[in-house]
């Protein structure tokens, strides 16, 4: 098994530590031809999504990984990854890979309570630690996204398919159980596609 981590912008190295906790190899995508590497899943890290957004374009990632996920790899997403998946952002025109059937809001929490720590459910998974930081939350879902945590009213955590996105960041607490879950994800896709 081998994971790429979008790696030209924001917190990717924080998400390269927990796989290697998990002893789980990676790549970094950094330049064209690191797509031409072979590996069974994506991680889209947190950081500014319009900067992310306009890389991935300019460094021509953009149709390869559109395909990739639009064909089932899995793909785990925080923060700004996740603006990247959604269909749509309501306060933003921009919209990327458009892959997740979801309307977010970004720096939704708005400035006075732009970063925040709590505990709280993932479904499945039960309480993990959840680090907010400008985050978006999603306020719309279309049919067949399942809703794996809240934060009061609003969405914080989605799959679709092969699609894990949430709008804190698992990656900067001690706690694995969300990248374990995406592993045991990359895992069951790779058994399927060798079937
Ligand atoms: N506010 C950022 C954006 O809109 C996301 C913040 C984050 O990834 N921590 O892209």
């Amino acid at each position: 098994m081998k994971i790429a981590v979008l790696a030209v912008q924001g917190a990717f190295l924080e998400h390269e530590k927990m796989l290697d906790r998990l002893g789980v190899d990676y790549l970094e995508l950094r330049k064209k031809e690191d797509l031409k590497e072979s590996y069974n899943g994506i991680i889209l890290p947190g950081g500014e999504s319009t900067v992310q957004g306009k890389l991935i374009r300019e460094l021509g990632f953009y149709d390869i990984l559109k395909e990739q996920i639009h064909s089932g790899m899995p793909v785990l997403a925080t923060c700004a990854g996740l603006i990247l998946l959604a269909e749509k952002a309501e306060n933003d025109d921009r919209t990327h890979f458009a892959t997740l059937p979801v309307t977010v809001k970004r720096n939704a929490y708005g400035r006075q309570l732009g970063s925040f720590y709590k505990e709280d459910i993932f479904e499945g998974i039960g309480k993990v630690p959840m680090t907010f930081i400008r985050a978006p939350y999603i306020t719309n879902v279309k049919e067949d996204v399942s809703i794996l945590a809240r934060d009061k009213e609003f969405i914080t955590a989605v799959s679709y398919g092969n699609q894990l996105a949430m709008s804190f960041h698992p990656e900067l607490d001690e706690d694995t159980k969300i990248h374990q879950k995406f592993v045991k994800m990359v895992e069951k896709y790779i058994t399927q596609k060798a079937s």
